[in-house]
């Protein structure tokens, strides 16, 4: 008997657009959709950032049961975890920059549930997102290295009308907030047109550095330009490789991060 196919959207709740763009895809493109919710504690590495991590679970359920996601799993702590972990993943030189510098053990966290999430469902497809670019590439190099028999499939990011990309965390933040959130698109936009009309990646980051300096509503935590595939700061962006612009940045103590393609 021919196995139907599955497609698997990992999440960890709290659901909007972006997460619903990565279900519909996930739906087009299989006969079975299933879908996770797990706030996963592994890949935290700030308790405070765990405990206020929004949770919205019957509202969740209930939006997807309206796109028709046949399945849901939605395991607890222990199921998942039924002790301390033993294993440790590591990635090498991809965990050494950007999310990986600045929230250690985050990709272990995210390599070990991601890992055991597949292990369970065992889709023929796996979605994530373009928005989390360090993890997807980490978890295509995963998924080769460790021989996992499902394709993985980047969906481009979901931005609300201003520019600001989709977050669960984008609820976190207040009313004044939220406005001044978007300047971190706005600076990848403007910092791409630099790069485009012959500004240096020096030159640039430096702008985008002295923006942030001068900006009291975000504190800027990085601004990389990268290699989209091997995540490798580079100092020239007209190569023939494919080049993205990456931030993360604090609007109080909510951190958000963006990126955007250069070529
Ligand atoms: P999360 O619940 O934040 O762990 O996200 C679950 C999946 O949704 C990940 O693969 C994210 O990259 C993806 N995702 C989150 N926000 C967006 C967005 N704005 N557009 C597209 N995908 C997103």
């Amino acid at each position: 008997m021919q196995k139907k196919s599955i497609g698997f959207v990992p999440t960890m709740g709290a659901l909007h657009q972006g997460h619903l763009q990565l279900v519909r895809q996930c739906l087009a493109e299989n006969e079975i959709a299933i879908c996770s919710i797990f706030v996963n504690p592994t890949q935290f590495n700030n308790p405070e950032d765990l405990a206020n991590y929004p949770r919205n679970t019957d509202a969740d359920l209930a939006i997807l049961r309206s796109l028709n996601c046949q399945a849901v799993f939605c395991p607890d702590e222990k199921e998942l975890y039924p002790g301390q972990p033993l294993i440790n993943f590591s990635f090498g030189y991809l965990e050494n920059v950007m999310e990986g510098k600045y929230r250690p053990g985050h990709f272990k966290g995210v390599g070990l549930v991601v890992s055991k999430l597949l292990n369970i469902i065992g889709p023929s497809r796996a979605y994530f997102g373009q928005k989390d670019l360090q993890q997807l590439t980490i978890v295509r190099r995963m998924v080769a290295e460790l021989d996992f028999d499902t394709e993985v499939i980047a969906v481009p990011t979901v931005r609300e009308s201003d520019g600001l990309a989709m977050s669960s965390r984008n609820q976190l933040l207040t009313a004044s907030q939220r406005d001044k959130a978007t300047d971190l698109y706005k600076a990848l936009l403007a910092a791409k047109q630099k790069l485009i009309t012959g500004m240096s990646v020096m030159s640039v980051k430096a702008e985008v550095e002295a923006f942030f300096k001068n900006s009291s509503d975000i504190e800027l935590e990085y601004f990389e330009i990268v290699g989209s595939n091997d995540l490798k700061i580079v100092d020239d962006v007209f190569t023939d490789e494919k080049i993205s612009l990456c931030i993360a940045g604090y609007l109080g103590k909510v951190r958000l991060i963006d990126n955007l393609s250069f070529n």
